[in-house]
């Protein structure tokens, strides 16, 4: 064990430890509240499934109490000016910076992402807010639309109190990225974090309290999705929901929110392709394509799940690839070495699992891994795996797998690349390797995809819209975009006095 692992560890218990101690809470109006029921369920580390502590199983009456504290403390907090809330969120940017430590162990410790990645997550956070922070003197700023005789313009209010249902994966930069905007354009937020991973949020609603955002503003409630997250979707004082997650979770997301007339926001999932044409850099290539599926063990909704190959490069790369595979590192994630760490939990390992049958059953070869890392112990490790001799109808090519697996499928020409990336009910990314400028240009306008990134992977631009088309989602984040969603627009329309105003009944 490495010196840097063992020091890692030790933080880790030291900042573990409250939690062990002592069931985690929700945090409503300013104050930790520990819920109307008294019930817990236990969080489990997937490093070995045990026990890290026990979390307040929110109820619907305790999303009520948030949602109210969310409702009284909206006038305030949406007439605060955006000067002022830039300053708020910026010295909350400051505090998760300072917090960094603890977040990105406790986080690899709650989901098991290597520590490696969630020390990068950690910045991310904080980027989020700063990056929002100081766009909120403007948020609100619209057009001007001139007339003959009328002055139109538009601004933007913002829409309300708002909910933020979160997945497990990164949980701590996607609160962010959501919570961020929200509090920016002057919305107020109930936060409702994924059950398999909710120590970030509290660490997160702590800093919210320690910035300054007054009482109510940000407010959390852990709980199960089918209960706590379900409550808040149908939440009258609720104005608008932002989620990611599933797919399937979408759609009852977009089901209890049509009564109260919820305006939603649902980033889901992806079975993205990546497709790699005969003349790409090969290195550069093989680079990211490794990397775009086996980082964050996998668990990432712009994982490039598939691989397109053209026939000219196939073997070549896919033994390139293999190499690659086989010697990633699988390990505990809190050591500095670890390149994968163990899946979420025991159910999600067995769901990733049923696709290795499932290759087996479509007679597809499995090239690299398909079995579980046995001497790491009892956590949910995976060897990094490689399905090959693959077709796009199989199940392992069309279904979300969610894991450290990439179906691996080889094609022809330009037209046939196109054919097989778009024939998926999903549409979140496409990444497209070719040295051909016009044929990344041809490829981009072609696929069917929220993002593309040509000669590159997953590159992050704060100001890009980031979503999905068909199965993938509705809407979109980042700048301006996630304002828009935050806020109402309303026209004002002002006469100059001169136009002829129709005549009845004189
Ligand atoms: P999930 O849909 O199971 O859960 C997400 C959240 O929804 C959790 O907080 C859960 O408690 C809650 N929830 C579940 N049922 C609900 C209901 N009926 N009403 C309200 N809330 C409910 O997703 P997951 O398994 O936590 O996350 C993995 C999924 O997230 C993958 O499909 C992945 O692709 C997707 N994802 C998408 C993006 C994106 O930007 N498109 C980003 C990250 C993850």
């Amino acid at each position: 064990m490495s010196g840097q692992f063992e020091e890692n560890l030790k933080k880790a218990e030291s900042y573990l430890k409250r939690f062990r101690d002592n069931v985690t809470a929700h945090y409503v109006n300013g104050e930790s509240f520990a819920g109307d029921s008294g019930r817990t369920f236990d969080n489990l580390t997937p490093v070995d499934n045990t026990s890290i502590g026990l979390v307040a199983e929110g109820s619907a009456a305790d999303i009520d109490r948030a949602c109210r504290a969310a409702q009284d403390a909206f006038p305030a907090w949406s007439g605060t000016s955006g000067k002022q809330r830039r300053k708020i969120l910026n010295r909350f940017a400051g505090l998760v910076e300072q917090h960094a430590e603890e977040i990105s162990l406790v986080e690899s410790m709650d989901c098991g992402q290597p520590i490696r990645f969630m020390r990068a997550a950690a910045a991310r956070g904080a980027d989020n807010f700063r990056f929002f922070a100081d766009k909120a003197p403007a948020a609100g700023n619209g057009l001007s639309l001139h007339q003959d005789e009328h002055l139109n313009y538009t601004k933007r209010t913002p829409i309300g109190p708002v909910g933020v249902i979160t997945p497990w994966n990164t949980p701590f930069m996607l609160s962010t990225w959501k919570i961020a905007p929200a509090l920016a354009a002057g919305c107020t937020v109930v936060h409702k974090p994924a059950e398999f991973s909710p120590l970030s949020a509290m660490v997160l609603a702590e800093i919210s309290r320690e910035a300054g955002l007054p009482d109510g503003v940000w407010n959390t409630v852990n709980g199960f999705g089918e209960e706590a997250g379900k409550a808040l979707t149908e939440h009258p004082a609720i104005k608008a929901i932002g989620f990611v997650g599933e797919t399937v979770t979408g759609a009852h997301i977009m089901r209890q929110g049509a009564p109260t007339l919820k305006r939603v926001h649902v980033e889901l999932g992806g079975k993205n392709p990546v497709i790699v044409f005969d003349d790409a850099d090969f290195e550069r290539a093989l680079d990211a394509v490794v990397f775009m599926i086996y980082s964050l063990n996998g668990q990432r909704c712009t994982s490039s799940s598939r691989l397109l190959v053209q026939n000219g490069i196939a073997g070549r790369f896919l033994a390139a690839l293999e190499q690659r595979v086989n010697s990633i590192k699988v390990g505990h994630p809190l050591d500095p070495d670890t390149e994968i760490g163990p899946l979420i939990h025991p159910s999600h390992l067995e769901k990733v699992m049923s696709y290795v049958d499932a290759a087996r059953d479509e007679d597809a070869t499995i090239a690299a891994g398909g079995v579980l890392a046995g001497d790491l112990g009892p956590g949910n490790y995976l060897r990094p795996t490689l399905f090959s001799n693959a077709t796009n109808a199989m199940k392992i090519a069309r279904e979300e797998i969610f894991g450290p697996v990439l179906t691996v499928i080889p094609f022809s020409t330009e037209e046939e690349a196109v054919t097989l990336a778009n024939d998926t009910p999903y549409g979140l990314a496409g990444y497209v390797w070719t040295a051909d400028s016009g044929r990344g240009i041809r490829m981009a306008e072609n696929l069917e995809a929220g993002m593309v990134w040509v000669n590159s992977e997953n590159n992050r631009n704060l100001p890009s819209p980031f979503g999905g088309m068909k199965q993938s989602g509705i809407g979109r984040d980042g700048g301006d975009y996630s304002f828009d969603f935050y806020m109402e627009t309303k026209n004002i329309c002002i006469a100059h006095g001169t136009h002829r105003i129709p005549v009845l009944g004189r």
